[in-house]
């Protein structure tokens, strides 16, 4: 994994690396980009905004749950310690029974 400084494609604000593990996502608008097949890769040729939808507990942090905006696939990356933290819990109020569908409409 490369951790890199990166302009977001969604909010055009520039991020600096995290440090600690690859940045994967803009810790503003959590935005992401669809450029891993598995995690880390970077060879996913989709290259399409990752659009943030939700978020699960995973371990003692959080996984955000993404759609691309292209694909219609779904991704999921692990939050970063200093990810904004107002949309964070914005979006783990989802509802979770329109979210499920969401995801089998896509499948
Ligand atoms: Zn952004
Ligand atoms: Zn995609």
């Amino acid at each position: 994994m490369i951790d890199e400084n990166f302009i977001c494609e969604n909010c055009g604000k520039e991020i600096n690396k995290l440090g600690y593990t690859a940045r994967d996502h803009c810790n503003y608008c959590l935005y992401s980009k669809h450029v891993d097949i598995n995690p880390g890769d970077r060879k996913n040729t989709c290259l399409g905004l990752l659009k943030p939808i939700g978020i699960e507990k995973f371990k003692d942090t959080y996984k955000i749950i993404y759609q691309c905006e292209k694909c219609k696939q779904i991704h999921k990356n692990i939050m970063a310690s200093d990810d904004n933290m107002d949309l964070i819990i914005k979006l783990s109020q989802i509802n979770w029974d329109s979210f499920i569908m969401l995801i089998s409409f896509n499948e």
